[in-house]
């Protein structure tokens, strides 16, 4: 294969559909290689290595690396170049491989297709006792999404679900041109480390994110308007002044531990989810 670089034009056009950002700077590759703080006894999952940039230098710094690539093109490439090797090429859909069948603990690395970044980090975290940690490049405002704080901008239902499960840390920003077709946005690295328990513990995770989304897809009104839709008026008045917050502040404003004490209120008072 040509290493590091698109295979020529003729035989091989970058797939939209499958999210085909190829990293082409060496700098940004060594940043993340890096940045993983990998061990000569990892064993790494890797999602979407497409032409090996990242495959090459993760199986000279660990045990074992298991690749998995859904392109017909791509994964062949992969399989030829890395039989005998420590390095595993799975031709397959990330959202369909079995992951309960993999052996833990494994760290997962992945330049992701940005069109399924949500369905991939889902998946890795509702397996996260396996994997420790989660190093991934994604579009730079979906990141700030990510890892945003309460009373910021970018802070919403994706912010709390992700950190509810891990903590989040953007480690640096990349632009358009360290990638092959460039992208029209900014990306960034970060990282997820997995809580083996969440800070704060909800009794029902279902109806806690049912909670956050409501209040999120109206962060312009009040939570005393927008708790009413789930509780009824009455009841999120009670509420509120049971958790002693200001029925005037929004979605916003309430830290994951804030939503949590709420969706884990005396059942007396919960309404049916
Ligand atoms: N890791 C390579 C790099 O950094 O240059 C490629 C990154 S590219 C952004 C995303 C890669 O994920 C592509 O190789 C693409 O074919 C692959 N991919 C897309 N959807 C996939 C899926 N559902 N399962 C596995 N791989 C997928």
């Amino acid at each position: 294969m040509n290493k590091g670089r698109p295979p020529s034009s003729e035989v091989f056009f970058p797939k939209k559909s499958l999210g085909q950002n190829f990293l082409i700077n060496p700098r940004i590759r060594q940043r993340i290689i890096e940045a993983c703080e990998l061990q000569p006894d990892d064993v790494v999952l890797e999602i979407g290595p497409g032409m090996g940039v990242l495959t090459r230098p993760l199986s000279a710094a660990v045990k074992h690396v298991l690749a998995i690539e859904k392109d017909n093109f791509l994964a062949p490439q992969l399989e030829k170049e890395f039989a005998g090797t420590n390095v595993t090429v799975e031709h397959a859909d990330v959202l369909k491989y079995p992951f309960e069948q993999l052996s833990a603990p494994m760290k997962v690395v992945g330049n992701l297709p940005y069109n399924i970044a949500t369905p991939i980090i889902e998946k890795v975290l509702a397996f996260r006792r396996k994997f420790p940690v989660f190093y991934l490049t994604v579009q730079l405002e979906y990141g700030n999404r990510i890892v945003a704080k309460p009373g910021s901008k970018d802070y919403g239902s994706l912010s709390c679900f992700v950190q509810y499960y891990a903590q989040t840390e953007k480690l640096f920003k990349i632009p358009p041109s360290a990638f092959s077709p460039a992208p029209k946005v900014n990306s960034c690295f970060l990282s997820l480390r997995m809580r083996l328990e969440p800070a704060a513990k909800a009794r029902d995770e279902e109806f806690l994110f049912k909670l956050i989304r409501t209040c999120f897809s109206q962060r312009r009104k009040t939570l005393k308007n927008s708790l009413a839709v789930i509780y009824g008026k009455g009841e999120t008045e009670e509420l509120l002044r049971k958790f002693d917050i200001d029925p005037m502040l929004r979605a916003e404003d309430l830290s994951l531990e804030d939503y949590v004490r709420l969706a884990n209120q005396d059942v007396s008072i919960k309404p049916e989810a």
